[in-house]
């Protein structure tokens, strides 16, 4: 969390047009690990700080499309994120680029293409119910599944399926429609995520095609809707989901959704479904107990076609306990380390492929980052942290700067506090840097992305 930077404030009122840039990317790099990266690149990447003055910052946008929408889904993080930079009162304005320039968000939007109705169903066969292990922590969720699938629309509606990341939701999901697709091929089934869907909302508005893509979903007779938590801040999709969920389940078809926590924990959601959730049922997924977990390592290696003797699983699964993801990620760690030697799989083999892993589950703070930017460079913490200057230290001493600020979002302050008290510009020169790098240099990008990987977990969503 940004601690006040007293000299951020002390800027405040030179009104130069660098100020105000430094002051916003500032701020969009407090707002960034905040918001989903999709949504950071959608709306906030093309905006610039122009203007600094009596307390106003002036923010340039691309249109006044862009103005209405930043005001009305990130003024929280906007404001959280100015009292963050500076204890002065602040207000942010944006301005639209005056320029005629309709087509800024259809450029902008990422290249993923639309879902259209000749996407198919978007189901992926192998997450079925026989690939899915089932134990005390999701024998209830995957009871009500398997009924929804048997008669969609009939039993549970809309069936909610909780828990945390990595342990099932969206394998469960996916596999209620395999099955009901399975049971009567000519249903009507769909799966999107919830931000797949706030993208294909977008282009609908921009290219003026909403009235397809309302009929698309008026159509289904299944629809999953996966991650609706990402639903949370955003008014325009939640309209856009109850518009969808009404006339689906007025018409009869079945809803399945997925979130990462409960409904009442998505107010604006729960307060809207609250009458229909009554005829619903809402199941959580706990993380697997470690029978479960042993159960699902020997299932994978099955699939695999491989031999993983009890005391192996018994001995990975005792340790890798936060998510299925993980386990997962262990095992094919394990495989690949066995396979590349022609090694046998053993405890002692285990070990040597759990290392990063136990390594990945220590919590994540400064030290490990900068050891890593260090390692990564080929240089000494000492040398990053005690100010060498040659070209290839200050570029590993920005860079790991700039990975605290992102990861870490640590005042620009902290940061300096690290590196031998540098000044605050400083370190919001590194940031700056190795951003405008990021986005000149794709070699340098993707160097980075691979570093920031190795540095968070390195778990794929
Ligand atoms: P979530 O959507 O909850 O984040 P996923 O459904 O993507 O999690 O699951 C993560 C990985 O773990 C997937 O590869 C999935 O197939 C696997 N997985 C999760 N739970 C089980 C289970 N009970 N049995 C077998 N595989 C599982
Ligand atoms: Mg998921």
């Amino acid at each position: 969390m940004g601690v006040a930077d007293s000299s951020v404030q002390a800027r405040i009122g030179h009104e130069t047009q660098l100020d105000a840039e430094r002051l916003w990317t500032d701020i969009l790099d407090y707002v960034r690990p905040r918001v989903s990266r999709e949504g950071f690149d959608t709306w906030l990447a093309p905006t610039k700080g122009c203007k600094l003055s009596n307390g106003t910052l002036e923010v340039e946008v691309p249109n006044s499309f862009f103005a209405d929408w930043l005001s009305q889904h990130y003024s929280a993080e906007v404001r959280a994120a100015l009292s963050g930079v500076s204890q002065q009162e602040l207000s942010v304005s944006f301005r639209p680029r005056d320029a005629v320039d309709t087509g800024v968000l259809i450029r902008r939007a990422p290249v993923r293409r639309p879902t259209t109705k000749q996407d198919g169903h978007r189901l992926q066969p192998h997450l079925s119910f026989a690939n899915f292990v089932v134990g005390e922590s999701n024998r209830f969720a995957v009871a009500a599944a398997r009924s929804v699938a048997e008669r969609p629309g009939a039993n549970y509606n809309p069936l909610f399926i909780y828990g945390g990341v990595g342990l099932g939701k969206t394998h469960l999901a996916q596999a209620i429609g395999n099955l009901a697709l399975a049971a009567k091929p000519g249903l009507k089934v769909y799966y999107t995520a919830a931000d797949d869907l706030f993208l294909e909302l977008i282009l609908a508005i921009e290219k003026n095609t909403r009235l397809e893509f309302k009929n698309k979903y008026r159509g289904l007779d299944l629809l999953v809707l996966d991650d609706i938590h990402y639903l949370v801040g955003k008014e325009r999709l939640q309209e856009e989901v109850f518009y969808i969920f009404n006339s689906l389940h007025d018409a009869g078809s079945q809803i399945v959704f997925t979130s990462d926590r409960p409904p009442q924990d998505i107010p604006a959601l729960e307060g809207r479904l609250a009458s229909r959730l009554g005829s619903g049922l809402v199941v959580d997924i706990q993380p697997p107990e470690l029978e479960t977990r042993i159960a699902i390592l020997k299932q994978k290696a099955a699939m695999d076609r491989a031999d993983l003797p009890d005391n192996v699983a018994y001995f990975i699964a005792a340790r890798v306990r936060t998510s299925v993801r993980a386990l997962e990620g262990s095992w094919v760690r394990l495989l690949a380390l066995a396979s590349l030697d022609g090694h046998p799989i053993t405890v002692r083999l285990a070990e040597e492929a759990l290392k990063d892993l136990v390594r990945e589950e220590e919590p994540f703070d400064h030290n490990r980052i900068i050891k890593t930017c260090a390692e990564h460079f080929g240089v000494t913490v000492r040398e990053i942290t005690n100010g060498g200057r040659t070209k290839q230290l200050a570029l590993a001493r920005q860079v790991a700067m700039y990975v605290l600020r992102s990861t870490l979002s640590l005042s620009l302050k902290e940061i300096g506090g690290l590196f031998g008290n540098k000044d605050h510009t400083t370190v919001m020169h590194a940031v700056k840097r190795v951003g405008d790098l990021r986005i000149k240099d794709p070699a340098f990008a993707s160097r980075l992305e691979k570093l920031t990987k190795e540095i968070s977990r390195g778990e794929p969503r």
